[in-house]
């Protein structure tokens, strides 16, 4: 399968994470390159393919109309060669309760390339932990790519909970505006915000959420409201908070999970402390955006922002771009926030 245009890439290098396929499945469909991945996921407790990643290749194969050896669950290599991708209404289902925000992270770029508009429906997880809670996709990194003039939207119709899964999610995609030539540049700090903050209960006791509730008006943080979401729709369990820092045209979401055996104690200060981490570093996104945004500032050949944190997600994604596409990123200290930037080579 392999030919001159393939890209070889290592699975264990840096974070040594699911995001390392992501990346390269989603640069092998914009580039046409073909990709031969190894050591996938060697970082991780169960190397290899999971379901979720296994769903990655599978809708990047059906959106590219691709072809691919390797795809078991557990394979440690993958070789995958795209043709042309075309633009369509998509269906993936993860059949587990893996994240269905990362699946479509796969293949949204390559679909902002399409010549005309696409859907993407996707079944499995809408709220896990280790990954963007369709919250996060909604208000914090869709309006971000739109900057940039990656215009899309995303609808929840059912919520899944880690682990049973089962939510559903639709995105609606439009072509990338690219003559506008927008770029990313998120580098001034907001300042003010308006804190508010959520909290997803779901087939739980409800003392859980007016625990947390009191906890999170304990806190150190001036919260303006606390919405409580009662779900009834999940096939299972589940609860998260949310802490979403707003200010007129940005909104960032800090999620923190509760889990059996996890004190509410604990699931607040985590989500605390990722806002006041946040907010005390002067920088205009977070680190989960951070490592998200690379990606689009690649495509769009240029852009800029200020983080809190150099995340070994962010470096390591760095590292994966640059093998398909000719851009350079700089990282300059900026007082307590980093400034990321990306040019052409
Ligand atoms: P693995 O099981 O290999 O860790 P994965 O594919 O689930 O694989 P990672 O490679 O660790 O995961 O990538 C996780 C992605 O989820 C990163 O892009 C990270 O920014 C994002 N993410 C994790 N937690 C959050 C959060 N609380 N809010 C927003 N995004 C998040």
């Amino acid at each position: 399968m392999s030919n001159t245009k393939t890209v070889f890439v290592d699975g264990s290098t840096g974070e040594g994470g699911g995001q390392i396929l992501r990346t390269s499945l989603a640069l092998a469909c914009i580039t046409g390159k073909s990709l031969h991945i190894e050591n996938i996921r060697a970082a991780r407790r169960n190397p290899g393919l999971a379901k979720q990643h296994l769903s990655c290749v599978q809708a990047a194969c059906q959106i590219s109309n691709g072809k691919c050896r390797g795809a078991t669950q557990g394979s440690r290599i993958l070789d995958f060669q795209p043709s042309p991708v075309q633009s369509g209404d998509f269906y993936f289902d993860i059949g587990s309760a893996g994240s269905a925000t990362l699946v479509s992270q796969t293949v949204l770029p390559a679909l902002f390339l399409a010549d005309k508009p696409s859907t993407i429906t996707v079944t499995g997880g809408t709220h896990n932990p280790l990954a963007p809670p369709f919250d996060f996709i909604c208000e914090t990194f869709l309006p971000a790519i739109a900057t940039a003039g990656f215009c899309g939207n995303c609808k929840r119709i059912k919520h899944g909970f880690f682990p049973a899964g089962g939510g559903k999610i639709i995105f609606d995609i439009q072509p990338w505006q690219e003559q506008s030539h927008q770029t990313i540049n998120l580098c001034k700090p907001s300042k003010q915000f308006q804190i508010h903050a959520r909290i997803y209960i779901a087939k739980l006791p409800p003392h859980i959420a007016q625990r947390q509730q009191k906890l999170l008006l304990q806190s150190e943080l001036d919260i303006q409201n606390i919405e409580h979401v009662e779900v009834t729709d999940s096939d299972g369990p589940g609860n998260c908070v949310m802490i979403r820092l707003c200010d007129s045209v940005r909104t960032t979401v800090f999620t923190a999970f509760g889990m059996r055996g996890k004190p509410s104690q604990e699931v607040i200060s985590e989500a605390v402390n990722l806002a006041e981490d946040f907010m005390a570093s002067g920088a205009a996104i977070d680190r989960f955006l951070a490592d998200q945004l690379l990606l689009y500032m690649a495509i769009a050949k240029a852009g800029s922002y200020t983080t809190n944190e150099l995340s070994t997600h962010l470096l390591t994604n760095m590292e994966i771009i640059k093998k398909f596409l000719p851009v350079t990123f700089q990282v300059d200290k900026a007082k307590d926030a980093y400034k990321v930037s990306c040019c052409l080579d």
